[in-house]
C-alpha cells in the first residue's frame, strides 16, 4: 500500500511592503503626477519636502 504523498505547497508570504503614498510633511495623499521624490521618500513638493527635512533636523538637535 502506497501512501499518496500531499504535498502542500506553501506559498511563501512576503513581506507587504507598504507604498508611500501620503506625504511625510503634509499627511496628504500624493498624486502620481504631482510628487516630489527625495531620498527615498515622496512629498507633494519641493516646499513639503524642504519642511520635513528642517523638522527632522530640529527633531534631532532635542
Ligand atoms: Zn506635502
Amino acid at each position: 500500500m502506497a501512501a499518496e504523498e500531499t504535498k502542500t505547497e506553501t506559498a511563501q508570504v512576503k513581506p507587504k511592503e507598504e507604498k508611500q503614498t501620503n506625504c511625510l510633511n503634509c499627511n496628504k495623499p500624493i498624486k502620481k503626477l504631482k510628487r516630489y521624490y527625495r531620498n527615498g521618500k515622496f512629498y507633494c513638493n519641493k516646499k513639503c519636502w524642504r519642511a520635513f527635512v528642517k523638522k527632522q533636523k530640529e527633531e534631532a538637535k532635542q
